[in-house]
């Protein structure tokens, strides 16, 4: 066991990748090398920031991987990241008040399928970097497996669904702005799209937040992130909630023991380097009971609705001066 180091090749990142402003500075990195699957990462020399954008509030690191880096690392990586989970799947009974009638469904970041497996829509369809025998055989059939990346856009059916799934996903945009636009249009006109992202807004410090030590994670985001989404996109916020993360809300009492233990532990170097040694890096675990994530569910408004109506009517006022 134990990691190999990798060199990769960063960029500097000074305006939101979602909206276009400068940032301010809020935090920073405190590491001096990310882990991810069986790689020592070292970040720049020039260390990490956080930074907040003064428009939409998302919060962004000053300094990312390159596309082709993390590319690299993550193809290489990901499949031995995505573990079989047993049960029931843990969104499920969150997502049931939008699952009602709903005949298509998608899947963003399905991984081995785990979710997919426990849903009983007609068309059933899953989207990731690389594709996965596990994942393949759940939906073969039954939808499409569309492999790529959100940000470039990629090739699909073009027939949108009643309700798409992005648990996960949010954080690990590096031009948010064009990947947002093309997750949205997976979805219907009056269709869902759930999602689960960190919210940076609920931790004391957001650069010891062991969410923002993770090498795949570049941008963060909270309420008032999602809100800027609905002035940008024809979409509606239906739900926000704040909640332990998926993971964690399903965990028997003997890892949240494990788990609270490894937290408490994880500043000692002794212990940080036992844990590095046997391959897992001790700064990547959150507390059992940590309530760091958003539950967010965005309805896309059909045309010619109300909302979208009074926006384009504000619009319109705008331009010509009557605002
Ligand atoms: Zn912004």
């Amino acid at each position: 066991m134990g990691f190999r180091r990798l060199d990769i090749d960063y960029q500097e990142i000074t305006c939101c990748p979602l909206c276009g402003q400068d940032g301010a500075e809020r935090s920073v990195l405190r590491r001096p090398s990310y882990y991810f699957a069986r790689f020592e990462i070292p970040l720049p020399r020039t260390g990490v920031a956080l930074l907040e954008c003064p428009h939409c509030s998302l919060l962004f690191k000053s300094a990312t991987p390159t596309a082709q880096s993390c590319d690299a690392v993550m193809l290489n990586g990901a499949t031995d990241v995505w573990r079989p989970k047993t049960g029931e799947h843990p969104a499920l009974p969150m997502m049931r008040p939008y699952m009602e009638g709903a005949e298509s469904f998608l899947d963003i970041g399905a991984s081995n399928g785990d979710l997919l497996a426990q849903i009983g829509a007609r068309r059933l369809s899953a989207m990731d970097i690389v594709q996965y025998a596990p994942c393949k055989a759940v939906i073969d059939g039954r939808g499409e497996y569309i492999i790529g990346q959100l940000e470039k856009g990629v090739t699909w059916s073009n027939q949108p669904y009643d309700v798409v799934t992005a648990f996960d996903v949010f954080e690990h945009f590096l031009e948010a702005d064009s990947a947002v636009s093309n997750v949205l249009a997976f979805v219907k006109s009056g269709g869902y799209l759930v999602i689960e992202t960190g919210d940076w807004r609920t931790v004391p410090d957001p650069g010891s937040w062991y969410y923002t030590n993770l090498f795949e994670h570049q941008i963060f985001w909270t309420r008032r992130t999602f809100e800027y989404l609905q002035e940008r996109f024809p979409l509606a916020i239906t739900q926000y909630s704040l909640v332990n993360h998926k993971g964690r809300r399903a965990m028997g009492l003997a890892k949240r023991i494990a788990l609270s233990a490894i937290v408490r532990l994880a500043p000692n170097p002794l212990f940080r380097k036992a844990m590095l040694n046997a391959g897992r890096d001790p700064g990547h675990f959150g507390a059992p009971g940590l309530v760091d994530h958003a539950f967010v569910v965005l309805k896309r408004l059909e045309a010619g609705s109300e909302a979208i109506q009074g926006r384009t009517a504000m619009a319109a006022a705008v331009a010509t001066g009557d605002l």
